[in-house]
């Protein structure tokens, strides 16, 4: 019986700790996209909560978002680039290469 307790208890805990990540998740998901859109300027450029969706700007490293980026239209793709400057040397080295 004791076992039997138990094991509900264990199930119980379980189920909390589930609903738990289900939510921190959904606050995850719901929320950065609108706390950032038109916010401004004195944000750090690498924080990942932009508007968009977050890439790689292939010169640098840095982390762009979509919306904001600098983009160029390659092979039917889209590359995105944090400034002019790196969409530039971006274009120089493909022409080169
Ligand atoms: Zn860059």
């Amino acid at each position: 019986m004791i076992d039997f307790l138990s094991s509900i208890l264990d199930a119980l805990v379980a189920v909390t700790l589930i609903w738990a990540i289900l939510r921190a998740l959904k606050n995850l998901f719901r929320g950065p996209a609108q706390t950032f859109v038109g916010a401004g300027k004195s944000r750090s450029p690498a924080h990942p909560a932009a508007g968009g969706q977050m890439v790689r700007d292939p010169v640098c490293g840095m982390f762009v978002s979509t919306e904001l980026s600098h983009r160029l239209q390659e092979d039917g793709k889209t590359v995105y680039f944090c400034s002019e400057k790196c969409l530039e040397s971006y274009q120089k080295s493909a022409t080169n290469a």
